[in-house]
């Protein structure tokens, strides 16, 4: 049973009376036992009985696959790929496709749980899923990584489908790579299917606002939060890690607002400029030379520099496990956002609500791209195409419920704000398992 500590500070003013539970000393950094960690403080809050609990913190279907890939130098090289369903008691798998060298299985399953937990805070009709491929795609050509994306398509074709489980874009995969899948899955069954991938260019069935709705659905957010906590956007501070599709965004999205963005990062490390960064300039030099570093008028600065120096609005947009035990104390963000998926572990959740900060947890911080992946989906099954207007209109009516639906369980449960989202959820989960009973 999970006890409590009391933080004190701003937390107070979006409404959470201060209870935060009490986890081990030690860290634990693997990202598939961080969720489960989240997920039985949420059981716990919601008295699930034992067997609820084993099927709730456990993936429904794990599939491994081996992905022959011929490499342009004519050599064949092997790839090791995953998906992986955690839950679709509410509806059909959904997550994102990774490319990355350090893909694991457990992060894979962390990324699962958090996409049902997500696509429950949204109240979108949708499960968990996510996929992952162990290479460097950096390295890899255009034509390595559609050989490889086509055959890591037709390994997990038994398990996706429109109404299974529908990929979409993460780190290092974009609309191109779900045009491969799309197009293989479409081959495969001998006719268009368009609802099997979201995220996917829009001539060919994907939604208008769908590139920037992860960042847009944050911004909506960040944007009530802020006057919960009667911080002023226009002038606001940011500093944003990772620089890709959510982080750039977002950038841009803050910057329309009129905050200042005062540093930007990727792999290579960050710039800094306290008199503001104009985010258009800074995509246009990582178009051109790959990475933020180097660009004119901003001073050079480290990733681990970045998260802690003092910014109203800290935005993680890169990977999991950047705000830890060793330097959430040193955090000055009176505001975290989190674009990108776990980024602050328990015992730096446990520091900043301590501390005051507000964590905008990532399952309902960055579901603005589920969000709109539903809406494309929706979109190919019914036939329709709403315009940008529509689908951001739509966007902005569901994260703000989501966020006063967190807020109110927030005062029910004085809890901060992932734990309330993350009861929600649960919760949410939860009774759709009930109501369905068990199978046979
Ligand atoms: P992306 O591949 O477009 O961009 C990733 C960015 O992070 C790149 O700029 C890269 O240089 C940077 N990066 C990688 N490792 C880094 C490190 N160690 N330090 C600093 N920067 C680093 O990926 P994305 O789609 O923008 O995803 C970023 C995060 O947002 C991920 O956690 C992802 O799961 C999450 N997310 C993305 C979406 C989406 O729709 N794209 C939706 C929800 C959540």
């Amino acid at each position: 049973m999970a006890t409590v500590v009391k933080p004190t500070g701003p937390l107070r003013q979006i409404g959470a009376p201060p209870m935060v539970p009490r986890i081990a000393p030690r860290e634990d950094l693997n990202p598939f036992r961080i969720a489960q960690i989240q997920f039985d403080m949420a059981a716990e809050f919601l008295k699930l009985e034992p067997g609820l609990r084993q099927i709730l913190r456990t993936p429904k279907r794990v599939l491994e696959v081996s992905i022959p890939t011929k490499m342009d130098n004519g050599q064949v090289k092997v790839h090791t790929g995953f998906r992986v369903q955690h839950n679709i008691s509410r509806g059909p798998g959904k997550g994102g496709i990774r490319y990355h060298p350090n893909v694991t299985l457990d992060e894979v399953k962390a990324l699962a749980a958090w996409m049902t937990w997500k696509t429950a805070v949204l109240n979108v009709p949708f499960g968990g899923a996510k996929g992952g491929v162990i290479c460097d795609p950096k390295r890899m050509s255009k034509t390595e990584l559609e050989r490889m994306t086509r055959r890591y398509a037709s390994e997990i074709l038994p398990i996706i489908g429109p109404t299974m489980d529908i990929p979409a874009p993460d780190v290092y995969t974009d609309a191109q790579t779900m045009a491969w899948i799309m197009d293989t899955y479409s081959m495969t069954v001998g006719h268009s299917v368009h609802g099997v991938v979201t995220g996917k260019p829009v001539s060919i069935g994907g939604s208008e606002g769908r590139s920037e709705a992860t960042a847009r659905g944050l911004l909506f957010v960040v944007e009530e939060a802020c006057k919960l906590k009667k911080i002023p956007l226009r002038g606001a501070t940011v500093a944003i890690q990772g620089f890709g599709n959510a982080g750039a965004t977002a950038a841009r999205l803050f910057a329309e607002k009129k905050a200042k963005i005062i540093a930007l990062s990727d792999t290579r490390g960050g710039v800094t400029n306290s008199r503001g960064i104009d985010p258009i300039k800074a995509i246009r030099y990582k178009e051109r030379s790959g990475t933020v570093v180097g660009m004119p008028g901003a001073s050079r600065m480290t990733n681990d520099d970045l998260l802690t120096m003092k910014c109203d609005i800290l935005v993680p947009a890169a990977l999991e496990n950047v705000i830890t035990l060793h330097n959430a104390e040193a955090i000055k963000a009176r505001i975290v956002a989190e674009a990108a998926n776990g980024p602050t572990t328990p015992h730096a959740d446990e520091i900043l609500a301590r501390r005051g900060i507000t964590v905008l947890p990532d399952i309902l911080a960055n579901a603005g791209g589920v969000t709109v992946s539903y809406f494309e989906w929706v979109q190919n099954m019914e036939g329709l195409m709403w315009d940008a207007e529509e689908v951001n209109m739509r966007l902005q009516k569901s994260m703000v419920r989501a966020f006063h639906e967190m807020v109110e369980t927030m005062r029910k449960h004085h809890v901060p704000p992932r734990a309330g989202a993350m009861i929600l959820a649960v919760g949410r989960v939860a009774e759709a398992t009930l109501v369905r009973g068990l199978f046979p």
